[in-house]
C-alpha cells in the first residue's frame, strides 16, 4: 500500500481491509458521529510510578492543519521507532500513514494521519487467542512480542488497519521498541517516551503545521481537553462504539 491513499465514498462495506478508510470518506459524513469531549492533559508521570487509570493518553488530529503530501509524522516514526523502508509499501511496517479521503458529494479532499486509534474497547484485544494484544490502564493499546504467535487475528479484527507483521529479520532495533519477525506491532504511543516521563510523541513534535496535540483525555484542564471542549471532533467510524483515543477535527 502507497503511503499516500485516495479513496471514493462508493466502497462499500465489505471492501478490502486495505481500502477500508476509503469507505470513511462517505462515512465521515454519514455515519461519524460527533466525537466524544474527553478530556486531556499533557501530565507527565514519575517513571517510579505505576500506570493508572487516571490518566488515558489520546490525541486531536486538526485535518485542516495537515498538508498535502506532507510525511513528517510518518518519517519521525520511522526514525523514532526503528522502522526500516524496505520499498515494499504493501508489506513494510506503518505504525503511521498518511491517508487521503474524498467526500463525492461535494469534492472535498481531506488528509490525516492514520495510526492505531487506541480504542477503548479494542477489538485487536478481544480476538487474540493468546493476550499478547493489550490495553494497557492508561488507555494505550500494545503487543507482547514475547506472547505474540503472529496468527494476525488482530490485523484482521482492526477496523482502521491499523497493525502491521513483520515479514523480515530484524537485526537492528531500539531498546526502547524491541521488534521481531514474525510478530504484529503497532503505534504504541510511544510508550517508551511517556515511560520515561515525557508527555509528547515523534509524530506530534516533528509536525510542521501543529496538526497533532497529544494529550491525557481524563484531564479537563489541559489543551487537549480545552480544544475538544471548544470544536467539534469526530471519532472514524464512530458508528463501531469502539470509544477512539484519537480524534479528528475538520472531517
Ligand atoms: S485501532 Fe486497531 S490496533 Fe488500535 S486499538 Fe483499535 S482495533 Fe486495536
Ligand atoms: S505516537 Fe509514536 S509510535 Fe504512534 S504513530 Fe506517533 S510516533 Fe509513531
Amino acid at each position: 500500500m502507497s503511503k499516500s491513499e485516495v479513496h471514493t465514498s462508493e466502497d462499500q462495506v465489505n471492501a478490502s481491509r486495505r481500502s477500508f478508510i476509503g469507505k470513511t470518506a462517505a462515512l465521515t459524513t454519514a455515519a461519524i458521529a460527533p466525537g466524544l469531549f474527553l478530556h486531556t492533559s499533557a501530565g507527565a508521570r514519575d517513571p517510579s510510578q505505576a500506570v493508572t487509570d487516571k490518566v488515558r493518553w489520546g490525541m486531536l488530529i486538526d485535518t485542516n492543519k495537515c498538508a498535502d503530501g506532507c510525511t513528517e509524522c510518518v518519517s519521525a516514526c520511522n526514525k523514532e521507532n526503528g522502522l526500516p523502508d524496505h520499498g515494499r509499501p504493501a508489506s513494510d511496517p506503518q505504525w503511521i500513514r498518511k491517508v487521503k479521503l474524498r467526500d463525492n458529494l461535494t469534492g472535498r479532499e481531506t488528509n490525516l494521519p492514520m495510526l492505531c486509534q487506541h480504542c477503548e474497547h479494542p477489538p485487536c484485544v478481544d480476538v487474540c487467542p493468546t493476550g499478547a494484544s493489550f490495553k494497557r490502564a492508561d488507555g494505550i493499546v500494545m503487543v507482547d512480542r514475547h506472547v505474540c504467535i503472529g496468527c494476525r487475528y488482530c490485523m484482521m479484527a482492526c477496523p482502521y488497519k491499523a497493525r502491521s507483521f513483520i515479514h523480515e529479520t530484524i537485526t537492528e532495533k531500539p531498546t526502547h521498541a524491541p521488534r521481531g519477525k514474525g510478530c504484529v506491532e503497532s503505534c504504541t504511543l510511544c510508550v517508551h517516551r511517556l515511560d520515561r516521563g515525557e508527555t509528547t510523541t515523534a509524530c506530534a513534535e516533528a509536525c510542521p503545521h501543529q496538526a497533532i496535540l497529544f494529550g491525557d483525555l481524563n484531564d479537563p484542564n489541559s489543551e487537549l481537553a480545552q480544544r475538544l471542549k471548544s470544536e467539534p471532533s469526530r471519532q472514524i467510524r464512530a458508528d463501531l462504539q469502539l470509544n477512539t483515543g484519537v480524534r479528528y477535527t475538520s472531517i
